[in-house]
């Protein structure tokens, strides 16, 4: 007779005080191991829409669409599909935000009918350029870099003039009593294209 072996043995006499191994799921909810890695998840405040979790993606499970419209309506809206997920854990490691923005939860049960809604959102407020009305960034996506960057931010007229508009010193008032020989258009916030031909541009 083959005799068990010896961690067999001791992994049966565990069993016979700690209980079974298996879960009894479906008749009751299974709790996955605390180091389980699950889908990954946005998180709405932390997020800083930068997109360096879409370039580093291997299976392209993340992306986003840009709306800007008549309306004033300008947004980034970050989607995981989390039917390609391969929950490798890339999207978390290279995120910006201090690893925070997306996150792998212990989220297991995945099941969906409808191939087509196997995704989630979140919804950033673009940064839009005030003459061509060109996607620059998200708002946060700036304020993380002027922060990060601190006085050197006073480099770049995006950046300080967004974080002043943040902080309500420069308004339209002050724009409209500008409006002249395109001065008003070095206090406006600019995607590079057309701060180059403001700056470089003489008007009459
Ligand atoms: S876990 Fe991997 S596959 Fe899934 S979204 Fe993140 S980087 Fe892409
Ligand atoms: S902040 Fe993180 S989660 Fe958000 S877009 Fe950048 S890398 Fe992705």
């Amino acid at each position: 007779m083959k005799l068990p072996k010896l961690r067999e043995l001791g992994e049966a006499i565990k069993a016979l005080f700690k209980g079974p191994y298996t879960s009894k799921f479906p008749k009751l909810p299974h709790k996955p191991h605390p180091n389980f890695r699950g889908q990954p998840e946005f998180d709405q405040d932390k997020c800083v829409g930068c997109l360096a979790c879409e370039e580093i993606c291997p299976s392209g499970a993340i992306a986003h669409e840009d709306i800007i419209d008549e309306k004033g309506i300008s947004q980034r809206t970050m989607i995981h599909y989390t039917d390609v997920c391969i929950f490798c854990g890339q999207c978390e490691a290279i995120c910006i935000a201090d690893q925070q923005g997306i996150k792998l939860s212990n989220q297991w049960e995945l099941s969906f009918f409808n191939r087509k809604e196997a995704y989630e959102t979140i919804e950033k407020e673009l940064q839009i350029c005030e003459i061509c009305s060109s996607a620059i960034a998200c708002k946060d996506h700036l304020k993380w870099i002027t922060e990060r960057i601190g006085e050197l931010a006073f480099s770049s007229p995006t950046l300080y003039l967004s974080h002043l508009r943040r902080l309500g010193i420069v308004d339209e008032n002050i724009i409209s009593v500008l409006r002249d020989k395109g001065r008003s258009d070095r206090i406006k916030i600019l995607c590079a294209r057309c701060r180059r031909e403001t700056t470089l541009t003489t008007k009459e």
